[in-house]
């Protein structure tokens, strides 16, 4: 339990300005980016600066059995940083140096507060990316989005964050470091669990250190924004492009709410009669993307796209790509609460999917704008609505139940990205079974037996 000599043990360990206990910071540090979750307000946070800091926390906690509850930057979208109980929220900020670049192996150790886009500065000087690129790329940290198995804009040609990363060093639920994996290219030493820690949420340790794998940059891009006045035709265009055989490195979506209201708030130019638009930039060597951009936009016409727009310039590629980080931001603006899902399915449902979406939106007579990453199957369905409106809430709960129902039945996942914390945790049974469950609750207690790393997310306590 949290009391005095806690509080007076982290202050010696990390001196006073490391550790936040004024009501308005405890206050921030009980929010994330995630809307309508419950919350409780943490007893202090901490902002330990080393490897060492976080280990004497951790032990501290422990001692006490007081909760940890690991933070980045706190965009997450599954209430993954909000604390359930009272404890400590370990913020991870402070620790945000890139250790080393290393441009023979291409590899980077970097702390786990390193901001994602700052990271791909740094190696950019090399001719190398880290293709990784949630939305959050410039205030997301690496910690959070390894933590998350984060994936973005790049992911149907890169993959998400699991196939960056090959090792990690970690603080164990008592207080133990350790080091896993390595820069070698084949590693089958022992269980992979620098893959166990990508994505586990801060339930199993904290993540202090971490090694990536990059990439050379590609020699040249290509954007198009497709025009489509059937949503249908747009899902049809998406699995017709990866049908013949061309992998974009980005394919997203937006429906016509997602379209006008994005256009509202950004002016980028979208054209706002549209049904919706189809995102699009493959890249590579100059040659194969002259080859792909061609045959791109031959699809989207044979699709029915009542207009191809090709970016001419870097400012006409960034204003598309502008206009599409800006879907979730321009639809928040709509009304105080924004319930955004990440429920996935194989790209060859798209169009279902799709379809679905549109039905339980007119069902439960809710506003769902839909965008996403459609190339690899993950749709955004976002619902604004207002916590307040109770009634209103009640459909809301029911809508999301039938859009993870829709996804799992058509051979989909829950989250295709932003992971499980509070607000998927009810729903694990409907993918896994309970043995399934049972098997996450069995490699949880194995290591953080007491429950003291972010208790609450993913895997709940058994009855
Ligand atoms: C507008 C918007 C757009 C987004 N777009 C995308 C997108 O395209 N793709 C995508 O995947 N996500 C997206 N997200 C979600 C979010 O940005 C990502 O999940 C992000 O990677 C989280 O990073 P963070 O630093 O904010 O982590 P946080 O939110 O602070 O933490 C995330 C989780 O990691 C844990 N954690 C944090 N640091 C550590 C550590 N060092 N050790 C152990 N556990 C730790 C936390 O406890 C929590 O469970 C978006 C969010 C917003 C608000």
């Amino acid at each position: 339990m949290f009391n005095q000599e806690v509080l007076n043990e982290l202050i010696k360990a990390l001196g006073k300005d490391n550790v936040l206990t004024e009501k308005e910071d405890l206050l921030t540090y009980s929010f994330d980016a995630t809307a309508a979750m419950p919350r409780e307000t943490p007893n202090v946070v901490v902002t330990p600066n080393n490897t060492e800091e976080v280990a004497t926390v951790v032990k501290i906690a422990n001692r006490y059995k007081v909760p940890i509850y690991p933070r980045g930057s706190g965009t997450n979208l599954s209430g993954g940083t909000i604390p359930l109980e009272q404890g400590i929220v370990l913020s991870l900020l402070h620790m945000d140096k890139i250790l080393e670049i290393d441009d023979e192996n291409l590899t980077a150790w970097v702390e786990p507060g390193v901001i994602i886009q700052d990271l791909n500065d740094a190696v950019a000087k090399y001719g190398l990316i880290y293709p990784p690129d949630p939305g959050t790329v410039t205030t997301a940290t690496m910690g959070g989005s390894v933590s998350e198995c984060s994936g973005g804009l790049r992911g149907l040609k890169y993959g998400v964050t699991k196939h960056y990363v090959m090792g990690m060093e970690l603080v164990l639920a008592n207080g133990d470091v350790i080091k896993w994996g390595g820069k070698t290219v084949k590693n089958v030493t022992g269980y992979d669990l620098t893959a166990l820690y990508t994505g586990a949420e801060g339930t199993l340790g904290i993540i202090t250190k971490i090694l990536v794998k990059l990439i050379p940059a590609p020699e040249a891009r290509k954007s198009f924004l497709a025009v489509f006045d059937d949503i249908n035709k747009a899902g049809t265009c998406i699995s017709a492009i990866i049908k013949n055989k061309v992998i974009p490195a980005t394919l997203e979506i937006m429906d016509n709410v997602t379209i006008r209201t994005v256009e509202n708030f950004t002016k980028a130019g979208l054209p706002t009669e549209a049904e919706a638009v189809v995102l699009i930039e493959v890249d590579g060597y100059k040659e194969s993307v002259a080859r792909e951009a061609e045959i791109v936009e031959r699809i989207c016409k044979e699709c029915g796209a009542v207009e191809v727009r090709a970016a001419e310039s870097d400012e006409e590629r960034d204003n598309i790509w502008f206009a599409r980080r800006n879907a979730l931001p321009a639809l928040a603006q709509m009304k105080p609460t924004t319930v955004l899902e990440d429920a996935t399915v194989p790209r060859s449902k798209i169009p279902e999917m799709l379809h679905a979406i549109r039905q339980i939106a007119e069902k439960y007579n809710l506003t769902i704008g839909t965008f996403g990453h459609a190339g690899d199957g993950n749709l955004h369905p976002t619902i604004v609505t207002d916590f307040r409106d109770k009634e209103e809430m009640e459909r809301v709960d029911k809508a999301v139940d039938e859009i993870f129902k829709v996804a799992v039945s058509l051979g989909g996942t829950l989250s295709g990205e932003h992971g499980v914390g509070i607000s998927k945790a009810k729903y694990l049974p409907l993918e896994f079974g309970e043995a399934g469950v049972e098997t996450l609750r069995r490699i949880k207690e194995a290591l953080d037996p007491n429950y003291l790393l972010n208790p609450g997310k993913i895997v709940l306590r058994g009855e």
